[in-house]
């Protein structure tokens, strides 16, 4: 029944007219799996899915911000699925809430908001009123070995091997999969969307089967910070949007296709390089910009 979710929807769009130089370039479009579970966000909820089902479990407990991607897909899957949901929501609750917390209401969330000081260390509050062992935790953002197990399933919707293959980062999870997933010849490109993110490279060392695959993490596309952007970021993905009528989200994937373009334009590829680039959603988030900043 899950699957119905996911991979027959996805396809793989050519953009190498965008770059005269000799490379091939196309996007896998996970962002077209689900309007509401954004692309790698049910990939990397599938396994902690199953597990719950299998260990008879009420449902799904996870952590978020209040516009977060992994929240509304964690209550929109658990809704399909027939499982409960709990999400502990970063900070005090809103006056208004935000369009994602409305969304993940809607399939059936239940909420607790905790203060940001409490919230870092990740603590379950033994307060909840219910029993916990009825609950499967999933870590923030699905982190951990079965999101990124999950998220190299993403990958089973391309036919060809490319030599490069790019995406944005988060926590890591989905990064990990990916390098787990690609043929040991390629080399991956994570784009880390967050600023001062030290521990990036080490977080998705910890989710690797195989120490000798080529990857690096490129640092230098965060635009500010997490969630931060720049008039700059906002007039690349509408001129984006014009030229290939993709659709970029401005938490993650402008910044992954921002890095892409730059990439491409200093020549960083070789001649003859195929390029995969991984949309990974997130479109969701765009609800927050002020209405018309975007011409999509
Ligand atoms: C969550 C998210 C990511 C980052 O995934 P991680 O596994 O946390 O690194 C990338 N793109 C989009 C659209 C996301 O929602």
């Amino acid at each position: 029944m899950l699957n119905s979710v996911s991979a027959n929807l996805i396809t793989v769009d050519d953009i190498s007219f965008l770059y005269p130089a000799d490379i091939r370039l196309e996007v896998l479009r996970a962002d077209k799996i689900h309007p509401v579970i954004s692309g790698n966000k049910w990939f990397k909820l599938r396994f902690y899915l199953d597990k719950a089902i299998q260990e008879k479990k009420q449902g799904l407990l996870t952590f978020g911000g209040t516009w977060s991607n992994h929240i509304v897909a964690t209550a929109e899957a658990c809704r399909l699925a027939g499982l409960k949901a709990i999400g502990l929501i970063r900070g005090e609750e809103p006056t208004h809430w935000s369009d994602a917390l409305n969304d993940a209401k809607r399939a059936g969330m239940q909420f607790l908001f905790i203060p940001r000081s409490d919230y870092r260390k990740k603590h379950v509050p033994d307060n909840l009123g219910i029993d916990i062992n009825q609950y499967l935790l999933v870590p923030e953002g699905g982190y951990g070995p079965e999101g990124a197990k999950g998220a190299g399933t993403m990958l089973s919707a391309t036919i060809h091997d490319y030599t490069h293959y790019l995406c944005a980062m988060g926590t890591g999870a989905m990064t990990a999969g990916l390098i787990n997933a690609i043929p040991a010849s390629a080399e991956l490109t994570a784009i880390s969307v967050l600023k001062n993110n030290h521990d990036a490279e080490n977080a998705i060392q910890q989710l690797l089967e195989d120490g000798n695959r080529q990857w690096r993490v490129l640092h230098e596309y965060h635009f500010g910070g997490y969630a931060k952007k720049t008039p700059e970021l906002l007039r690349f993905m509408n001129q984006f949007y014009e030229q290939t009528a993709i659709p970029t989200d401005f938490v993650y994937t402008a910044k992954l296709f921002f890095a892409v373009n730059d990439l491409v334009t200093r020549k960083s590829f070789p001649p003859g390089s195929r390029l995969l680039v991984i949309h990974s959603g997130g479109l969701q988030g765009n609800r927050s910009l002020p209405k018309g900043t975007l011409n999509f």
